[in-house]
């Protein structure tokens, strides 16, 4: 099996000042060979994190479909990879809900993302009135079929990330029971999608991780890591849930 995939998403937080946290971030990856690091910062601190950091990977947050074009404010896959990127998340549930990203959107991204040369870490999740609903796996399989990529060669480079969107920020997780069914369900779609490769994709959880909690997580059948927004922001938090995996 491959290994466990800790990725901190930065979101939109981070200047210079926070260099010394993925410097250190970095230096302490060597003491855990075992363990996959990476940390998708703001894309202003994508090459000066890439030039700060040796041993883990580097992403973005985002990208657009287009590889350039009058998209004003707008970063493109390939400028992520100029920039040192070496994946990036897309579909995040903060880009679904406030910028009116549909799956079809998301796939777009995803596929440019490949094209660019990067790997891709695509998120999907169930608010709250979904899972209330009893519709979280019926939303979530919608949003696997809707956003993936397709093609040859493809699933060597996806990721897919499970964030309950009730669960980002707010100190929630689900029960394991419910991780377990739910990246149960994934993989049995990554398999319908993209054959016995699917079995190899890797699976990650997001949504209030914590260094008491991820050990119980990461522990859990078809969970190949975890995608950590709040607790990513310090060196410290973070390095305690990747020596948790
Ligand atoms: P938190 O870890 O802050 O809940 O954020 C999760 C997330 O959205 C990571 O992408």
């Amino acid at each position: 099996a491959s290994l466990p995939y800790i990725v901190g998403n930065w979101k939109m937080n981070g200047t210079r000042a926070m260099l010394p946290e993925a410097r250190a971030i970095d230096r302490a990856a060597a003491r855990f060979p075992k363990v996959q690091v990476a940390v998708a910062p703001p894309a202003t601190l994508i090459y000066r994190t890439r030039e700060a950091a040796e041993l883990i990977g580097v992403g973005g947050q985002d990208c657009h479909t287009q590889e350039s074009g009058a998209y004003t404010g707008d970063i493109s896959a390939v400028m992520l990879k100029d920039a040192g990127a070496d994946f990036t998340i897309v579909g995040h549930s903060e880009r679904r809900a406030m910028h009116g990203e549909t799956d079809g959107v998301v796939q777009a991204k995803a596929q440019a993302a490949l094209a660019a040369g990067l790997a891709v870490i695509v998120c999907v999740g169930e608010t709250e009135a979904e899972r209330d609903a009893g519709q979280a796996v019926a939303v979530v399989s919608g949003q696997i079929e809707g956003s993936l990529p397709r093609g040859d060669g493809v699933v060597e480079k996806v990721s897919v990330a499970y964030e309950p969107v009730w669960a980002i920020g707010t100190g929630r997780v689900p029960s394991i029971e419910d991780v377990a069914a739910m990246h149960a369900a994934i993989r049995e779609q990554l398999i319908a999608i993209y054959g016995a490769d699917g079995a190899g994709v890797r699976i990650l959880y997001g949504g209030s991780v914590k260094a008491e909690n991820a050990a119980e997580l990461l522990a859990v059948a078809n969970v190949g890591g975890a995608l950590v927004g709040g607790a990513s922001l310090t060196a410290e938090s973070f390095l305690a849930i990747v020596g948790a995996a």
